[in-house]
């Protein structure tokens, strides 16, 4: 089973990877968390800096209108990328910035007796701004029930869904549990209600296409730094007409048509919701990384991530002491626990052995709370994961049953 039939040449990518020039031994086992970053990314952020370093939008000068071209440019990858258009897409600090974005403008049309639907799965940052828009607002928030092993079913949506849902908002992908949601069936209920759907594709991103078009999904966010882009980028899709109906949270530069001493007017999508400088090498920098990931091909990505999971999750059979809490994720996550260890005790022997993995509540406590834990260990592979890496993470799963015995 071992070395042969991995989909990708990890030798080949690693060599794209610098933090493996500096750290040869690493087991970098925390793509969930955030991804590493291929020296192209790097390169061309890097460019923005040393050749331009200038403003966009503003400048009446070579520099500036080059700075310009790149930022559009980036927006114009990201919305081939989700099969969007170019107007629809909204560059942000990232996901939690987007969804908080959609909240705080959304709620002004939601009223009391409106209902909110989210689960238990979200990350905080798809559930925490609808509890504060419920809190100002009156409306309800429901969760979906999650079947035996943690899922969101259709059945169990279908339950929740009344003539009074107004906003659905759910994960397409756990971060604890890596199970993909059924969205589209979800989204296709929904619309039949007329409530909008809020998709947090930040786990998703990484690992599968997304077609917002045929997902027909209102509003859909992901972040750069998990699909090998810098951090501090983000991005949030939204239908042109119902981002055109919505207000901006944030009010300053290039945000606005025209300003007189009586009120303003905004400029339409995309630029409504970017007030100020923007985050102009994040964007340089996440198109160039959505090139490298479509370089290297879905289908392949997911074949690889699913040989090094399944590889594992074996090896961890013969283990004892240990609970697996996902073993049918779709998506490579791991999230266990050594059996009456805290995860931070052990992950100081993965830390020992250089094998970086999360320990914690991984920003989604209600799932944590579901799974009766106070915190769970989570490993995560993605394309610069090799067997190799797969063996000293079950090595040091056996070393932290064994000192903690
Ligand atoms: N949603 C999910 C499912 C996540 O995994 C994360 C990050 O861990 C977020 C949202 C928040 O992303 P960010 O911290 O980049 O805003």
């Amino acid at each position: 089973m071992k070395d042969y039939n991995l989909m990708l040449d990890v030798k080949q990518i690693r060599q794209q990877f610098p933090i493996y020039d500096h750290n040869p031994k690493l087991v970098y086992l925390d793509t969930a968390a955030s991804s590493l970053k291929p020296k192209n990314v790097i390169d061309v952020v890097d460019h923005y800096y040393s050749k331009l370093g200038v403003n966009v939008h503003r400048g009446v000068y070579g520099l500036s209108y080059e700075a310009t071209d790149l930022y559009e440019a980036a927006r114009t990858t990201v919305a081939r990328f989700l099969n969007a258009k170019f107007e629809e897409i909204v560059f942000t600090r990232g996901t939690t910035a987007s969804l908080n974005l959609v909240a705080s403008s959304y709620q002004k049309q939601l009223k009391p007796g409106d209902e909110i639907i989210t689960s238990e799965l979200e990350h905080h940052s798809s559930v925490l701004p609808w509890m504060q828009v419920a809190k100002n607002t009156g409306a309800t928030l429901v969760y979906v029930p999650l079947n035996s092993e943690g899922r969101i079913t259709v059945e169990a949506f279908k339950s929740v869904l009344t003539d009074n849902t107004k906003v659905v908002a759910l994960t397409y992908v756990s971060n604890v549990m890596g199970y993909i949601t059924p969205i589209k069936e979800i989204i296709d209920l929904a619309h039949q209600k007329s409530a909008i759907v809020v998709v947090d594709a930040a786990q998703a991103a990484p690992h599968m296409k997304i077609d917002v078009t045929a997902l027909n999904a209102d509003f859909l966010a992901f972040s750069g730094h998990k699909i090998l882009g810098p951090t501090g980028i983000g991005v949030l899709y939204g239908k042109k007409h119902l981002l055109n109906k919505m207000e901006p949270t944030e009010f300053g530069g290039d945000m606005v048509d025209q300003v007189e001493l009586s009120g303003a007017t905004w400029k339409d999508t995309p630029y409504r919701f970017e007030a100020g400088t923007p985050i102009i090498s994040g964007a340089i920098g996440l198109g160039r990384a959505i090139e490298f990931i479509e370089s290297i091909g879905f289908d392949e990505i997911h074949a690889h991530v699913h040989a090094l999971h399944q590889y594992t999750l074996e090896k961890l059979k013969s283990v004892e002491g240990i609970t697996v809490y996902n073993p049918t994720s779709e998506t490579g996550i791991i999230t266990f626990n050594v059996d009456y260890v805290h995860p931070h005790d052990a992950a100081s022997i993965f830390d020992q052995n250089q094998v970086c993995l999360r320990a914690g509540h991984h920003c989604a406590q209600l799932i944590t709370k579901w799974l009766k834990q106070l915190a769970t260990l989570r490993a995560t592979f993605y394309i610069y994961n090799d067997y190799e890496d797969a063996d000293r993470f079950v090595e040091s799963v056996k070393e932290a049953v064994r000192f903690f015995k």
